[in-house]
């Protein structure tokens, strides 16, 4: 357990100061503004699809390490899957951080299994799914804004 905090952290701080495919995207088909009140981090999500795959996602915005990095993670994380993909990675790394998930139900979400220790801090629930929440919302077509509260 020890190991994957130690992971974590890394992780955390890695992508938290450097993001991967932190830039905006000119021809997106989808992008959705996430927004968490609570902390102050503010995120938009662009995505490209090609048939049913998501060729490529970027994100832009201003937001605390965690959310920052939980952004980049899933950049890294989707690119090239099926939207049937994501959506089952989105489920699953909610339902993590929300109710808690037995180790076989994350078998989808690769390194992203670190963040379950962020479940033992409501608050910060926030940060982490933000990105996540927004996706879905791109991802469905909702052109309202995503917010945690
Ligand atoms: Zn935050």
């Amino acid at each position: 357990m020890s190991e994957l905090r130690e992971l974590y952290q890394e992780l955390v701080l890695d992508h938290g100061k450097h993001p991967r495919n932190f830039h905006g995207m000119e021809d997106a088909d989808r992008q959705s503004v996430g927004y968490n009140p609570l902390c102050g981090d503010k995120l938009t999500l662009y995505l490209k699809l090609e048939g049913d795959t998501v060729k490529d996602v970027s994100f832009q915005g201003a937001g605390c390490a965690i959310s920052t990095a939980s952004a980049s993670l899933l950049t890294e994380t989707l690119k090239g899957r099926t939207r049937a993909e994501v959506d089952q990675v989105i489920r699953e790394f909610i339902h993590m951080l929300t109710e808690g998930s037995p180790d076989d139900d994350v078998e989808h979400l690769g390194k992203l299994v670190v963040f379950q220790g962020v479940r033992e801090f409501p608050v910060r629930v926030k940060c982490a799914t933000l990105a996540w929440r927004t996706l879905e919302a791109a991802l469905h077509g909702q052109d309202e804004p995503v917010t945690t509260e």
